[in-house]
């Protein structure tokens, strides 16, 4: 006896799936001779491919839109491999000044909200700048939060430059900083600091504190010198919102 039935030119027999039961197998004339397995199994492996392929396409947007994110920050080319991951700790103070930026970065969503910034102080060459990229580039790659990075001697020159007319106005400039969701102001401290450019500076963390906007600011002046370059009154508001991370171990090797 045959399970096989003819039904005009197609051959069918009734075959069963471990899963989906009873279904009508169909025999395939295709180069060789094959029967057609559970047409449910198939549809959920089209689905599954399907799945897989949109996974996959979103992936890559998400991919392509930190990257995009990440280069519009600011962040000069020659800086921009900087990761939290590769910043080098090799004693205990470089260790904790690491560990405090990535607690930092772990708790961006929620310094998002307050508009809790650091204040990342010490020598040149200790990697400041290193680590704060390293939060810019995991804000945008990894949490698609824009952010920005900009020095304070580049803002300055750029708001000199508006007020030749260059189409660009100082309050245009401001307001796209205090935009930022998150912004690191870099070299806050070199130079001498007129008038202009303090007010300029009060301003931007003013408002960026009023709109609970966090900041990262990043000096080589200690506390003393930071407290006479930005005036008490900007020390103090960033003592409320800005833990400082300390920086200072080449300040140890340079007295030994
Ligand atoms: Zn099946």
């Amino acid at each position: 006896m045959t399970a096989t039935s003819i039904r005009g030119a197609m051959q069918t027999r009734p075959a069963q799936c471990e899963r989906h039961g009873e279904y009508e197998s169909v025999l395939l004339n295709l180069g060789g001779q094959r029967w057609t397995g559970c047409p449910h199994c198939s549809a959920e492996t089209i689905e599954q491919h399907q799945a897989e392929r949109d996974a996959s396409q979103a992936e890559d947007l998400r991919r392509l839109r930190g990257q995009a994110m990440f280069e519009a920050s600011g962040v000069p080319r020659r800086l921009q491999g900087a990761t939290l991951k590769s910043y080098v700790s090799d004693s205990d103070e470089q260790d904790a000044a690491h560990r405090q930026v990535c607690e930092y970065a772990k708790g961006l969503a929620g310094h998002l909200e307050t508009g809790d910034g650091l204040v990342l102080m010490g020598n040149m060459g200790t990697g400041k700048t290193h680590l704060a990229v390293g939060l810019i580039r995991y804000a945008t790659r990894s949490l698609a939060v824009p952010a920005r990075y900009v020095t304070a001697p580049a803002l300055f020159s750029r708001v000199r430059a508006s007020y030749g007319g260059n189409g660009e106005s100082e309050a245009e400039i401001l307001d796209e900083l205090v935009a930022a969701p998150l912004l690191v102001i870099d070299e806050i401290g070199v130079g001498k600091g007129s008038d202009n450019e303090l007010n300029l500076t009060y301003s931007l963390l003013g408002q960026r504190y009023d709109a609970c906007r966090p900041t990262v600011i990043i000096t080589n002046l200690m506390s003393e010198d930071l407290r006479a370059w930005l005036g008490e009154r900007v020390v103090d508001r960033l003592r409320e919102t800005s833990p400082v991370v300390l920086f200072n171990w080449e300040s140890y090797r340079g007295r030994s």
